[in-house]
């Protein structure tokens, strides 16, 4: 099945941009995904073809319409969710990234300026998405994390096929840190236990080691990753046996 994608923005022209590379690029060559850029421009009505204006109340910058936007995104066919990237919107996850590249694709909608006038969103079903705590020049930046995010994850487009199961976040975890050869390099030595040959001690230390870095470089994870354990009918038993 394909995975179809429709994007709503001001530059279609940076579609597919980056997403033409390396695996995402061959995967829509594939036919795994499909793009469609639309121009949200081409829904404006007035002669001057204005797809934003002042914002109410006064201030800088300018606000997208909310017809012109709804025109665009009710021309859009097909039951996919639709997403508008903001930075209000939830922060994006492993985990919601999974659940929509295990469905039929997305509608994203792009914004610019200031952002989209607030009607749009209680008049329309969409889900607001933000790929962290900064601001972007426009959406189509996000809308490729997003598209990326998920094109990796369709069936049949990364290489090794379990290479997506250990990494950061599919556990709740960060992953732990990776070497490759030479062995040594400006004294420094791969540790020992990963040219052991040990796969169960190899297996421990990795474990150890993506607890260890979660705890100090993201705290807030780790509470995450230690609430959903206690919560667990084993993490309790084992948390019991722990005092
Ligand atoms: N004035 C807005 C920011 C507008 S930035 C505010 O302070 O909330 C212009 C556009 O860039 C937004 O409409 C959104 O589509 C996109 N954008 C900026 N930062 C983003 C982020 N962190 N996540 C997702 N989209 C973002």
């Amino acid at each position: 099945m394909t995975f179809a994608t429709t994007i709503l923005t001001l530059y279609p022209e940076m579609f597919p941009g980056p997403l033409g590379a390396s695996i995402a690029g061959r995967a829509l060559r594939e036919g795994r995904w499909a793009l469609e850029a639309m121009q949200i421009r081409d829904f404006a009505t007035d002669k001057h073809r204005s797809v934003d204006d002042t914002p109410a109340g006064g201030g800088a910058g300018m606000v997208m319409r909310a017809d012109v936007i709804a025109a665009a995104l009710d021309s859009v066919a097909g039951a996919r969710p639709v997403l508008a990237m903001t930075p209000r919107g939830t922060p994006l996850t492993q985990a919601r990234v999974r659940a929509l590249a295990a469905g039929p694709g997305v509608t994203i909608l792009c914004g610019r300026f200031e952002g989209i006038d607030e009607r749009l969103f209680e008049a329309r079903q969409i889900e607001q998405v933000s790929v962290g705590d900064y601001i972007l020049s426009g959406g189509e930046m996000a809308a490729l994390t997003l598209l990326d995010a998920c094109i990796r994850l369709l069936p049949g487009v990364m290489g090794a096929a379990s290479s997506g199961d250990d990494e950061s976040f599919e556990t709740g975890l960060l992953e732990y840190p990776q070497y490759t050869r030479p062995v040594e390099w400006e004294g420094r030595t791969i540790p020992e236990v990963l040219r052991s040959g040990d796969h169960a001690r190899i297996a421990a230390w990795r474990k150890q080691q993506a607890e260890v870095d979660t705890r100090s470089r993201r705290p807030d994870l780790w509470e995450r990753h230690e609430d959903a354990r206690v919560q667990s009918p084993s993490g309790a038993r084992r948390q019991n046996r722990n005092e």
